[in-house]
């Protein structure tokens, strides 16, 4: 363990611990772009210098390991003029329209522009002037809003790993594409939308959420149905309708990986084909019945088939679209009550 002191406040923690790990613990917010607890340390932001007393320069909190009686101060004069000079320089080449930007409310740029007193840069000279990319029906991409933290990058290589897209050309002209600036499709891309997840700014959105503001939704945590992986994530309410999804870090099984059909099906929950009641087929019709209706025909109907013909004339078959938990009380429900085990599922599992 290592003892050290962050803005005058003692901590404890053990040896290769971060600064900005170790503030985090005892409650300081050392404000930062490119880090992120799941990805590789990337250092490229800058955001997170802080002051450490004996070092010549600063030092960035996000990639500096703590050492035995290190004295830190994360908002030093030095520190924060440091960090106003990076929201500047990051304000030189970014549009000044948070007014009219989906992601305002849940920008980082904005937040520490707010935080530091940042309303414009000193900084003229040309800006990058890059079309956006409005042609997929999931995600937009507008390289304008880019600040190059390469967490988009990091994830669709380490995490997704399926390294749709990276940094080309170099200074001015560095930006995110995919291979030869293709649109994003099934091709190249898996529309696992964890890029969009990561991004800290309005570069990259889910168009679902288009038109929507953040303080607009409220937030149901719920079990994906699509698969019995069982990943949790947050639905996103509008007005009591379901507008899209995103992910958690809370979720124990998931984190915040999801797939395109977590992420982005929720289309399905407005389907006019989706079943919302039991139907009962009377004279080769399905008719709408109750749910007690339904399950005393199916129970009443085992009865008949079990006296006649024994419990192994009964078999069922469970679906790859329910929970893990709901398939395994399917193989119960039949070995226990129905006292067969011919139970099945689409998927063979
Ligand atoms: S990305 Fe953030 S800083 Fe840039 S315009 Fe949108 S809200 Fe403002
Ligand atoms: S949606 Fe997933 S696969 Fe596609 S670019 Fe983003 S992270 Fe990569
Ligand atoms: S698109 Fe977003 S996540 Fe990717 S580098 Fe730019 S700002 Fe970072």
């Amino acid at each position: 363990m290592v003892d050290l002191t962050i803005d005058g406040k003692a901590v404890n923690v053990p040896a290769g611990t971060t600064i900005l790990e170790a503030a985090q613990n005892i409650g300081i917010d050392i404000p930062n772009l490119c880090y992120d607890k799941d990805l590789t340390v990337f250092g490229g932001c800058r955001m997170c210098v802080v002051e450490v007393e004996g070092a010549r320069n600063l030092q960035t909190a996000c990639s500096t390991p703590v050492n035995p009686g290190m004295v830190v101060w994360t908002e030093s004069e030095r520190v924060v003029k440091a960090r106003r000079m990076i929201l500047e320089l990051l304000l030189a080449n970014h549009p000044s329209e948070c007014i009219i930007c989906e992601k305002t409310g849940d920008c980082r740029l904005q937040d520490y522009c707010y935080r530091y007193g940042v309303k414009e840069s000193p900084y003229t000279g040309e800006r990058r002037e890059v079309e956006i990319d409005r042609g997929n029906h999931l995600i937009e991409r507008d390289p304008n809003k880019c600040i190059l933290c390469g967490k988009c990058v990091q994830v669709c290589h380490d995490i997704q790993v399926t390294g749709t897209i990276d940094f080309v050309d170099r200074g001015f002209y560095t930006r995110v594409t995919t291979p030869y600036d293709l649109p994003l499709n099934t091709d190249i891309c898996r529309f696992c939308g964890q890029c969009v997840g990561v991004c800290p700014t309005g570069a990259l959105i889910n168009k679902q959420f288009k038109g929507t503001r953040p303080w607009e939704v409220s937030k149901v945590r719920t079990t994906c149905p699509f698969c019995g992986v069982g990943c949790n994530f947050d639905l996103n309410v509008k007005e009591e309708r379901v507008i899209g999804v995103t992910a958690t870090p809370e979720a124990p099984v998931n984190g915040r990986s999801l797939c395109v059909k977590g992420r982005f099906h929720k289309d399905l929950l407005y389907s006019p084909e989706r079943i919302t009641t039991p139907l009962i087929k009377r004279d080769g019709e399905f008719v709408e019945a109750s749910w007690e209706e339904a399950l005393e025909e199916v129970a009443s109907r085992f009865k008949v088939i079990i006296d006649r013909d024994g419990s192994d004339a009964i078999a069922a078959l469970s679906s790859a679209r329910c929970t893990n938990e709901e398939n395994f009380l399917m193989q119960k429900f039949m070995r226990t009550a129905v006292g067969t085990n011919n139970v099945d599922h689409c998927a063979r599992t």
